[in-house]
């Protein structure tokens, strides 16, 4: 199925359906499909199609997807409500531990039950060209098994090593959360640090002398 109303900008890494998917970690590009353009909320998981079009892309990263059958991803109503639950979940998490707060029970409780709609142990396959592959174990729906690979993630995130990075995007408006990944990053990406400098310097044009 062809998405026609994907949005594409070059400058602001990897979009579909008008999300940004920054490629930190898959529990944030789900968060940080609540964003933003030009400081307005949008939502990159508005309805089925655009979660069709968003796990296509995101599922090659998830371990225990079984990628050869994304073509036929069916997506209903109820499948969005489930990831805008875990989004909703990931994104409390995560203002929490930025924020230096406790996170709630019911968020943590909201991710545990997603991870646990697919099997969190792989099964050995031989593939058709004789190698090894980890493939998820039979049993669950495929975009139950993205939704559960996800939660693993958040799981994996919040209680791992990666936690001590994650940040909140500091450019006004900006909802976006990210890995610090290499000391001078300071945004979710260049144009929200562009459009921080932008700012200062016109405010440093237009202040009054001697103010
Ligand atoms: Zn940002």
């Amino acid at each position: 199925m062809q998405v026609t109303a994907t949005v594409r900008n070059v400058s602001e890494s990897s979009y579909v359906g008008g999300a940004p998917l920054l490629g930190d970690a898959p529990a944030l590009d789900l968060a940080n499909t609540h964003y933003a353009v030009r400081g307005r909320p949008r939502d990159g998981l508005a309805s089925p199609v655009d979660l069709a079009a968003w796990a296509r892309e995101l599922a090659p990263r998830l371990p225990m997807v079984d990628v050869a059958a994304l073509a036929d991803l069916p997506v209903a109503d109820r499948d969005v409500a489930r990831f805008l639950d875990l989004r909703a979940a990931v994104r409390g998490i995560a203002e929490n531990l930025t924020g230096g707060h406790v996170p709630v029970a019911s968020d943590v409780a909201v991710v545990n039950a997603a991870a646990d709609r697919a099997p969190s142990s792989p099964a050995l396959v031989i593939t058709p060209r004789g190698d090894l592959a980890k493939r998820a174990r039979a049993g669950a729906p495929l975009l139950d098994q993205i939704l559960a690979g996800i939660a693993g993630d958040a799981v994996d995130l919040f209680a791992g090593e990666r936690a001590a990075r994650l940040r909140a995007c500091q450019a006004p408006g900006c909802p976006l959360y990210f890995l610090k990944d290499h000391p001078r990053r300071e945004w979710c990406m260049p144009a929200c640090g562009n459009r921080v400098r932008a700012a200062r310097a016109y405010r440093k044009r237009t202040k009054p002398v001697g103010a």
